[in-house]
């Protein structure tokens, strides 16, 4: 079913509440600093992390596995290592979340769907 304003609303208050916790945890495990964090409704991204450090996450996150969530806090935070998609970058996932192909997957098959859901509002 498509998603109300008052869905996005309810799931972005959801996230203010949840994300900031686990970017925490994360950062502390990886030894990384970040700025600000900033939770949006967005259409193409479900993360993404400013060369100043700053995060921003997609509400739509609070539908999603918890475990998919997970991956999406430690790839934006993997950024503040390596700004790129590079090998490199690859292994420092893997490093903190091997399992990650896992959850990539889960998002290529299932974010669209997803993302349809909150434009059909
Ligand atoms: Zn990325």
């Amino acid at each position: 079913p498509a998603l109300t304003n008052a869905d996005i609303e309810k799931l972005c208050q959801k996230a203010l509440s949840v994300i900031p916790d686990k970017v925490k945890y994360y950062a502390e495990i990886m030894g990384v600093t970040y700025g600000r964090i900033t939770i949006r409704n967005q259409k193409t991204r479900w993360g993404s992390c400013s060369s100043k450090g700053n995060l921003n996450f997609n509400c739509l996150l609070m539908l999603m596995p918890d475990k998919v969530l997970d991956y999406v806090v430690v790839h934006e935070l993997c950024h503040l290592k390596q700004m790129n998609h590079s090998k490199k970058f690859w292994k420092e996932v893997e490093r903190y979340m091997p399992d990650y192909p896992n959850y990539k997957k889960w998002l290529n098959e299932n974010g669209g769907a997803l993302i349809e859901r909150m434009l059909r509002r």
